[in-house]
């Protein structure tokens, strides 16, 4: 029998004090975009021509180079390889199996561009091929390309990289662990375009991934890891089923090498013990998100024979790991267990040496992927002393724990603590406000409006540049956007837009701009983390309380209303957006964090109705975003609190202050009880892609909030004509209540240009017109 009993297991914790191994140490991924993004600027370099292949290559050699080196030198036992990519490590696994659609086969590019094809479509001599899709992986804010098979995909070996990279780390003297996205969660992602599904690849699939582990043993592989973090999902009887057949026949072919199931992003509940009972020879398990990772082995015990890599040290947060609570952890766990990081590193920057800006004691709280390394050696060290609690080591570390990290804001404290059921219900309830507010705003059938930004052209980002680097003064910055906002309010009054924005010239970024202006948020210089492809992203850290000293915005959005008798929107980002687009807090829960955000803004909320401005939206881009994996999660871990977030900011505005709200994407069918429940006047969303399928959706669900669904795609050059938009507008109106209808583009417009906005909004104002004269 495969699984020890609890009996066994706590004999075995008595035994380790005698037989002292030195635990080993691992890490799932590095970050692979260079400590300065040479990886970003290179490939974007290549995209323009700009530099060759090899140019390109020698950067990617020379920084797999470092990136093994730091590990070796920090003493990492198991050393990943084929965690790098240009782009995407799932495109990339697509790649190598073959699985190329015919339409970008079709363009005979070499194995790289192909891979760039696939990624950002193709539009050169003659060809016009669209990108994959992109979608976030899973719980994290990095996005892969969805691999696409067709019904004529033949599965088969088609690049070797994985293959070179460890060859290439050999060459190095660097016995690397190869790590590959595993056949499970590949095929999971996938997309089946055809009538063929993701059975009917299994086999196929399976084989090649038998080939490249014997070619990996060959080469001298002695670990070779597998990464399922799909079986952290809610698993159905079908997909355990599927899991198990993969791994049976993967496993019967092993070819001398030791194979690692390695999960992350939670627990491996449903297929914890079928994993014990296959034939693996590491079990890598997250002990950070997975919240039942400890009681499954308490209470199932470790598969005997197996090795745990134990993910203790969060891949995803920059805080400093508290030792002692991981001692803990490791206390419980087999003598010969292997201390790793609980996802790849590539959801953390680079190294804290790039900050010089920030505090030494501030500093000293941090820990991004280089010293999450040297935590990984800490760790070894600490573990293997008799008294491990006597380490000094520990004992500095714990420093960072017990002393006060900041100063509590009581005030802010105490507010959430009084807060009450009724501090979240907004009066009167929704029906009666929408009388009132339809008499006191006065607007058209299908009253027009966008979403908040208007192009942030090369001009809007150079004097932002030059007023952060000191050359403009703060008035002479002010009065250039202002001069924007005037130009913008003028353009859309002629335009003749209803309800009218000011353009969030003066926002870089809707998180960043409003972290800068509350009390409780730090900013890096440095803190890059890969989004997707060459993008990446340096989301604040929420560090303490967060108060709001100042209004944020009040001035402008009082100055751009004294411009027009058109109603003009005030433009906030809600509570969970921000934080979850931040580094969250570890010593206090999320729902703290976002409540606390939550008063602040609800203050700026109350400061702008004060100052006569009747209609303020409150975006919630990201709510969405951090929906736990587990549906037994959503409501407990998260919905429970986030939904209140949103309610609080807005449960004190009088009842003729109109209050919306934007999402960017329309994947909310599941959670529209909870999204109506935020208790917003109006929202808006992305729908023009997705086919309006969502507006049954409102239906069936009598959905009462007011909603403008995306008129026309943003995301994309093309200007939409007068009679295109007609026709959308009516397919709205065949679905719902014409007086819940809103007519406005799908997002904010800040990454096109004035000469599409222009015509676009054009054509939609005068599209909007023709159908009001229809009704
Ligand atoms: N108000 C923001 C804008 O228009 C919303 C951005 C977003 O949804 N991501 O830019
Ligand atoms: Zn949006």
């Amino acid at each position: 029998h495969i699984i020890i009993p609890l009996v066994h297991m706590i004999e075995s914790k008595k035994e380790k004090t005698k037989e002292k191994i030195v635990m080993k140490t691992s890490v799932i991924g590095y970050p692979r975009i260079g400590r300065d993004r040479e990886l970003k600027f290179m490939v974007e370099r290549y995209f323009r021509n700009e530099v060759s292949k090899e140019t390109l290559q020698e950067t990617a050699r020379e920084l797999r180079r470092v990136h093994w080196e730091a590990q070796a030198s920090a003493g990492v036992d198991y050393i990943p390889s084929g965690d790098f990519s240009f782009y995407d490590q799932v495109l990339d696994t697509a790649i190598s199996l073959g699985i190329i659609p015919q339409r970008f086969k079709a363009l005979n590019l070499n194995a790289l561009d192909t891979t760039f094809a696939m990624a950002r479509g193709y539009q050169k001599q003659g060809f016009d091929v669209k990108a994959l899709p992109m979608k976030k992986w899973f719980n994290t804010n990095y996005h892969y390309i969805v691999p696409e098979f067709e019904d004529d995909t033949e599965v088969s070996l088609n690049t070797e990289d994985f293959l070179a990279a460890f060859l290439e780390a050999k060459e190095l003297s660097h016995i690397t662990k190869p790590t590959l996205v595993g056949p499970y969660t590949f095929l999971s992602l996938a997309h089946y375009a055809g009538n063929k599904k993701l059975d009917d690849f299994l086999e196929a699939t399976v084989d090649v991934y038998i080939e490249k582990l014997r070619l990996l043993a060959q080469a001298g592989a002695e670990w070779i890891a597998f990464e399922e973090p799909a079986l952290v999902l809610d698993l159905n009887q079908s997909q355990i089923e599927r899991f198990e057949r993969i791994y049976k026949r993967l496993l019967a072919q092993k070819a001398g090498t030791k194979v690692l199931l390695q999960t992350y992003f939670g627990d491996i509940r449903d297929v914890y013990e079928k994993a014990g009972a296959l034939p693996f020879d590491g079990l890598g398990l997250d002990f950070v998100e997975g919240s039942q990772t400890q009681q499954l082995i308490e209470q199932k015990g470790f598969p005997k024979g197996k090795i745990c890599f134990a993910g203790v040290i969060n891949g995803k947060n920059i805080w400093k790991n508290d030792y002692k609570k991981t001692l803990d952890v490791l206390e419980a766990l087999p003598a010969n267990t292997v201390i790793s990081t609980s996802c790849s590193l590539q959801h953390v920057p680079y190294s804290l040496k790039s900050e010089t800006e920030l505090d030494a004691k501030i500093l000293d709280h941090f820990a991004f992927a280089e010293e999450k390394l040297a935590e990984l050696n800490a760790l070894k060290g600490i573990s293997a002393l008799g008294q491990p609690l006597q380490s000094p080591e520990l004992q500095k570390n714990q420093v960072c724990f017990n002393e006060a990290r900041c100063v509590e804001n009581k005030a802010v404290r105490d507010a959430v603590d009084a807060l009450t059921e009724e501090s979240f219900v907004r009066r009167p309830a929704f029906f009666e406000r929408e009388q009132i507010q339809k008499h006191a705003l006065a607007l058209p059938f299908l009253p027009t409006t966008t979403i908040g930004s208007f192009p942030q052209t090369a001009e809007v980002k150079k004097e932002r540049a030059r007023f952060k680097k000191g050359e403009l003064s703060s008035d002479e910055y002010r009065k250039r956007y202002r001069e924007r906002i005037q130009d913008c309010v003028k353009t859309q009054e002629e335009m003749g837009l209803d309800v009218l924005v000011h353009g969030e010239f003066e926002r870089n970024d809707m998180v960043e701009f409003f972290g800068e202006r509350l009390a409780g948020f730090l900013f890096t210089k440095k803190a890059w983390v890969q989004s997707y492809g060459t993008r990446c992203v340096k989301p604040p850290i929420v560090w303490g309380d967060i108060d709001r000293p100042h209004p944020m915005t009040v001035d402008d959005i009082v100055y751009a209303q004294s411009l027009t008798k058109k109603p003009m929107k005030g433009m906030l980002t809600g509570p969970v957006t921000i934080l979850n687009w931040s580094f969250p807090r570890e010593d206090v829960d999320l729902k703290t964090s976002a409540w606390q955000i939550a008063l602040a803004i609800r203050d700026e909320v109350l400061d702008l109705e004060a100052a006569g401005i009747k209609i303020i939206q409150i975006d919630e881009a990201a709510l969405r975003e951090k929906l736990p994996l587990r549906k037994q999660e959503w409501q407990s871990h998260y919905l429970d609190w986030a939904i209140p977030a949103f309610r609080l900011v807005h449960s004190g505005v009088k009842a003729k202050t109109q209050i919306h709200t934007h999402m960017c994407y329309s994947e909310f069918s599941d959670i529209i009880r909870e999204i109506d429940a935020m208790d917003a006047d109006v929202i808006t969303f992305e729908a023009s892609r997705s086919n309006l399928e969502l507006l049954d959706v409102l239906q069936r669900s009598g959905f009462k909030t007011a909603v403008g669904p995306g008129v026309y795609d943003i995301h994309s050059p093309r200007i939409p004509s007068t009679e295109e938009i007609e026709n959308v507008i009516e397919a709205i109106l065949a679905k719902m209540d014409g007086d819940k209808v809103w007519v406005n583009p799908d997002c904010g417009l800040k990454t096109r240009n004035t000469a599409e906005t222009t015509p676009s909004l054009t054509n939609m104002v005068s599209a909007a017109n023709k159908v009001r004269e229809k009704y």
